[in-house]
């Protein structure tokens, strides 16, 4: 084969805590995996298993960058969530190993325009467009591993212009994150570069343009985003 016809697209990455950047191949996303969020959504949490959606890698912001507010929609909301980046790959994990797999975590905003969702949602269409959009997923710094041994526990909160507007903590996911790589890796084959989106508790709602959000995970760090 000849060279590449175009330009070969960058490769996206997350900055990574004392220097360097985590190069990016997939983005994950778990649907309803906390409780009360999934019946603010009008949901049985009970009843489910574990379901995925995707964002394109070049969907992520960096940097505490400013996010557009996107177009064709009227109703973005914020979904604060715990990131895991994969650093091994494999399929059929097993659970008892599957933390082994994470190379780092970090604090993430699952941005959705929840018109386009539940229109998708209503017809029974692909939830794509109201998910993966451009610029749908600011992400703050990724730290290693080693520096948050347990994932099972830590709060997790957003503040939207100083007010908390989501405010949980990661005992509450329904599915853990060794639970969700397991579950994931059985329906593909995780490889260095993909990152899983964990899942949002309760409190999802609009934002406006000039909007600040500020999310932490304890123990693992913070993401920072103004809607412009
Ligand atoms: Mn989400």
């Amino acid at each position: 084969m000849s060279g590449y016809v175009i330009s070969p697209p960058p490769v996206s990455s997350v900055p990574v805590a004392g220097g360097g950047a985590f190069p990016v191949r997939r983005v994950f996303c778990v649907g309803r995996n906390y409780a009360e969020h999934a019946r603010e959504m009008g949901s049985d949490p009970d009843r489910e298993l574990p379901f995925f959606f995707c964002k394109p890698a070049d969907a992520l912001v960096t940097g505490d960058a400013d996010m557009p507010y996107p177009t064709m929609t009227t109703n973005l909301h914020h979904e604060m969530e715990l990131v895991v980046a994969i650093g091994t790959g494999g399929k059929d994990i097993a659970e008892a190993d599957a933390l082994s797999h994470v190379w780092g975590y970090a604090a993430g905003l699952d941005m959705t325009r929840r018109d386009l969702q539940n229109a998708a949602k209503k017809e029974g269409k692909p939830w794509d467009m109201g998910k993966g959009f451009d610029q749908s997923a600011p992400i703050g710094v990724l730290i290693p591993a080693a520096g948050f041994p347990d994932p099972t526990k830590g709060k997790i909160e957003l503040k939207v212009n100083g007010k908390l507007r989501q405010v949980s903590d990661l005992s509450k996911l329904i599915w853990s994150v060794a639970e969700t790589i397991a579950f994931l890796s059985r329906l593909v084959a995780l490889a260095p570069g993909d990152l899983i989106f964990t899942g949002t508790p309760e409190g999802v709602a609009a934002v406006v343009k000039g909007d600040l959000l500020e999310g932490v995970v304890e123990g693992v760090g913070t993401v920072t985003a103004r809607i412009v």
